[in-house]
């Protein structure tokens, strides 16, 4: 069952993002696309301030709080510029928040290292681990250089690219947390009272790409420096409840399509029951593997949303590996080819991507253990 799309040639979409949108929100565009709701007119060609669309907004808003079980004291808004535009509107709202104006950064992969530089354009910025280039795991709590006095501590909950996900929230003794989950929101449960800011760009598990949820403590709101853009000032945002100037409508309406389907599967306990049983069979599969695949990373935090690994050894073996790439290609499986910067495989399992759909990869990589294990043993040319 599920998410096989039948009319077409057999595809399972495994990109790190945009990525895979389920097929009965994509089917419920596709019925809306000429006419929404008997209104005679495309979300797209609607106003933003019609009731239509404040509908639409509202609604969505209610079903996002409603999933991730937002608190009171806390603001929802649907904004532009990505999750790099937050990059730059974490520190231009908040680093003003103490007189020190500095930011604690946890820097365990590419996005968090973007966002770290970032924010140095705007005050002092704290790095919390050792600078590594390796990305495989995340240093123990105890030998954190946390600042007491920073403005906030930010984090990346789940590393897109090297496949470093946080299984708990750091303890930052009463400092505000801003979390990056562009690539795991709505995979598990959080506990959105631990934060003071939680971002995330839709493309990944939420929607298409044009907009970014961003959800916010109301104590946070109001200090922004003298030259943040309205467009990214929280309080500006908030106070307009994201109307302050054209939010990315249709990419709302996507968002509020997803939002429902994920309710209809059991809200967001069954996306993260199915996010365990699918990252399990894949990393089961390089487990069992003897060797054939590796994963360079810490078991400890191995992301269940984006998983890399390498054939052969954790160098990778690049005939091996285009070999696998190809094939799976033809098979079907797409889009599994490992980030530039870090080459290899990468198998992203966001959650329209069904367990079903895991366990067929899964299938086509024990094969082609089998069919090319000897190749392993032969010298390299
Ligand atoms: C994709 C991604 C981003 C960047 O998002 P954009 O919308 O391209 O700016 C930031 N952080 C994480 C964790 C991501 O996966």
């Amino acid at each position: 069952m599920g998410d096989l799309r039948d009319e077409k040639k057999f595809v399972i979409n495994f990109s790190a993002g945009p990525a895979k949108l389920p097929e009965a929100v994509l089917r419920q565009a596709q019925k809306e696309m000429l006419d929404y709701q008997d209104t005679g007119v495309s979300v797209m060609e609607m106003s933003h301030r019609s009731a239509d669309f404040s509908k639409i907004l509202n609604t969505t808003e209610q079903n996002l709080r409603e999933l991730l079980d937002v608190p009171d004291n806390y603001k929802v808004m649907f904004l532009q510029g990505g999750g790099t535009g937050q990059f730059s509107a974490v520190p231009l709202n908040l680093m003003k928040l103490k007189p020190g104006h500095t930011a604690d950064y946890l820097v365990t992969g590419t996005w968090s290292a973007k966002a770290a530089n970032e924010a140095k354009k705007y005050g002092t910025v704290n790095m919390v681990l050792p600078a590594t280039k390796k990305y495989t795991s995340i240093p123990d709590a105890s030998t954190w250089n946390l600042n007491p006095e920073a403005s906030y501590v930010y984090y990346c909950a789940n590393e897109t690219v090297h496949g470093v996900e946080f299984k708990d929230i750091p303890e930052t003794n009463g400092v505000p947390l801003v979390c990056d989950m562009s690539s795991n929101i709505l995979t598990r449960p959080v506990d959105v009272s631990k934060f003071g800011v939680i971002f995330a760009g839709a493309q990944k598990n939420i929607g298409c790409a044009g907009v970014t949820v961003v959800i916010v403590r109301d104590d946070l709101i109001g200090q922004a420096m003298d030259v943040c853009p309205s467009v990214f000032d929280y309080k500006v945002q908030s106070s307009n409840n994201s109307l302050y100037n054209t939010p990315p409508t249709y990419s709302v309406y996507i968002m509020g399509l997803v939002f429902n389907w994920i309710k209809s599967q059991g809200g967001v306990a069954s996306m993260d029951h199915n996010s365990q049983v699918k990252s399990s069979t894949i990393y089961n599969v390089v487990e069992e593997s003897d060797g054939f695949y590796c994963c360079p990373l810490d078991p400890k935090c191995r992301s269940r949303t984006n998983l890399p690994f390498r054939i052969g050894s954790i160098e990778g073996n690049d005939s091996l590996e285009k070999k696998f790439l190809e094939e799976a290609t033809k098979a079907g499986y797409l889009q599994l080819k490992g980030h530039r910067s870090v080459g290899g495989i990468r198998v992203s399992l966001y959650n329209a991507v069904s367990v079903e759909e895991a366990h067929l990869l899964a299938g086509f990589m024990r094969n082609f253990i089998a069919d090319n294990r000897h190749l392993l043993d032969t010298p390299a040319q």
